[in-house]
């Protein structure tokens, strides 16, 4: 199963997909966590991606395609994946489909994760990630049982560069004006599963179980 967790930043794909791999055994391929390891790690990748995210941009189609189109050959993707994060352009979802046509494979769902804007600040801004092992956390919504130390691995966590009140507006903007014609990109396939995603985090997976299934 090929699946496409599509929202705005802060709707909750990474949480939901975590879950989503322990359910379906298929990995989950983020672009952000790519491109964030590779700004780390101090490559040529990272050094062009950094300056756009930072600002809040999106990092240019053709290097993000050709991340996606080198990873969704990986033998773990044989049985399936789930892209969090790409596309978010419609030359990125073209692409996407160009590059399935040629492996005979194709996307069966996008889960459209749906959150308004203000909530969305307040995710952002709150948010808090594991060094170590990538888990993700909320201050007020979703927090660790000790400050700071992730629940489970004990690493530190941190809050991202670009989870500031600045970039977060910019961020939303892009997606608004970049990835939300996605939605009428994918409803012309027949593939959009909108999905109410306020409320209980174990809810929305139950929610997102139920239309895959
Ligand atoms: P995305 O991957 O879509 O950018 P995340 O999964 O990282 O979003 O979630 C953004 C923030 O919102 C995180 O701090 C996460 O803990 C929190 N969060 C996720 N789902 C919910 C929810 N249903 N209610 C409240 N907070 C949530
Ligand atoms: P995310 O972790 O999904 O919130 O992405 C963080 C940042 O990485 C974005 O603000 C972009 O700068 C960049 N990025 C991630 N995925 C993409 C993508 N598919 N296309 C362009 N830029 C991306």
């Amino acid at each position: 199963m090929n699946i496409i967790l599509l929202g705005p930043p802060g709707a909750g794909k990474g949480t939901q997909a975590k879950m989503l791999v322990d359910q379906y055994q298929i990995p989950q391929i983020s672009t952000g966590d790519i491109l964030r390891a590779a700004v780390k790690e101090g490559t040529q990748l990272g050094k062009e991606a950094k300056s756009y995210m930072d600002k809040g941009e999106l990092v240019p189609d053709s290097v993000v395609i050709g991340i996606v189109e080198e990873r969704i050959k990986e033998p773990d993707c044989a049985k399936g994946y789930m892209l969090d994060g790409f596309p978010r352009t419609v030359p990125q979802a073209e692409a996407l489909d160009g590059m399935l046509q040629n492996l005979s494979s194709m996307i069966d769902h996008v889960v459209s994760i749906e959150v308004g804007k203000e909530e969305l600040v307040k995710r952002l801004t709150g948010r808090r990630t594991c060094r170590e092992c990538g888990a993700g956390y909320h201050v007020m919504f979703d927090p660790p049982k000790t400050e700071d130390v992730c629940d489970k691995c004990g690493g530190e966590l941190y809050q991202r560069d670009d989870d500031n009140v600045e970039t977060v507006t910019s961020r939303l903007e892009v997606y608004e004006a970049q990835t939300l014609p996605l939605i009428g990109y994918y409803k012309t396939q027949g593939k959009v599963r909108p999905i109410d995603g306020v409320g209980d985090i174990k809810d929305i997976f139950g929610r997102i179980t139920q239309v895959l299934s």
